[in-house]
């Protein structure tokens, strides 16, 4: 039976650093909706250009955009055995477009951890926040510091601070994750799926949980 699990959670909880423990241990595909964008941006498709305009103020992508785009990614023949989601959905539309997608093909999602952090903690999350041009792994230069300053633990490609991880972008992001997303607490609440794991303790405890939570609808 396919997996699905949404990682939710606001700009900085972790999802990212969580994604890739998680996709290796349960051998799901990690599938990142802004990897995704960035990607594009980074081989200046159109999808690419579009989607910075909005990245760069910290806005969310359109729905329409960013629907067909996942779409087309949780179609590839690697995601058949399911997917392990990543800032997407953000919205009730997108939500909505994942569970009609996941239901033509006769899956379902079958989880969704809420890494819980209060807004104060995610600025400094942020600003110390370096991530690799490779793969998307991300460090943080008090928390999570990478071996060699500058270069990836796993893959040795540069290590790079994020343009939208300033401040006054950051504020932006936390200001429409709270009107846009944070309703999808509830939604996958009242749906039975959520599983609410404290996103401050250190990082392998929270891996810990997650993983016990996958252990758990997997049996
Ligand atoms: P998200 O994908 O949810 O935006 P990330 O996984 O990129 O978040 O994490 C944001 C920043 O916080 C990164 O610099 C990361 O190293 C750091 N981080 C992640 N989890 C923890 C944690 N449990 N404690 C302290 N710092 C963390
Ligand atoms: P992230 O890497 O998840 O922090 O996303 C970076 C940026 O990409 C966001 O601030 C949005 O501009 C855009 N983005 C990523 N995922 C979505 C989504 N599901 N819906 C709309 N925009 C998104």
């Amino acid at each position: 039976m396919a997996l699905y699990i949404v990682l939710l959670g606001p700009p900085g909880a972790g999802k990212g650093t969580q994604a890739k423990v998680i996709a290796e241990r349960e051998k799901l595909v990690h599938v990142s909706s802004g990897d995704l964008f960035r990607e594009n941006l980074k081989l200046q498709t159109e999808l690419g250009k579009l989607a910075q305009s909005y990245m760069d103020r910290g806005e969310l992508v359109p729905d329409d955009i960013t629907i067909a785009m996942v779409r087309e990614r949780l179609s590839q023949p690697d995601c058949t055995q399911g997917a392990l989601l990543d800032g997407f959905p953000r919205t009730p539309a997108q939500a909505k477009a994942l569970d009609d997608l996941l239901a033509t093909w006769g899956s379902r999602i079958n989880l969704v951890p809420y890494i819980a952090v209060a807004p104060e903690v995610l600025i400094e999350r942020l600003g110390g926040r370096w991530s690799c041009r490779a793969e998307g792994h991300v460090y943080h230069e008090k928390y999570n510091p990478p071996k060699v300053m500058g270069r990836c633990d796993i893959d040795g490609s540069e290590l790079y601070q994020r343009e939208d991880d300033k401040p006054e972008t950051v504020k932006n992001r936390i200001r429409v994750y709270m009107e846009q997303t944070a309703p999808l607490i509830a939604y996958y609440r009242e749906r039975g799926l959520l599983v609410e794991v404290d996103g401050t303790q250190p990082i392998e405890l929270v891996s810990e949980q997650l993983l016990k939570a996958i252990a758990k609808v997997r049996s």
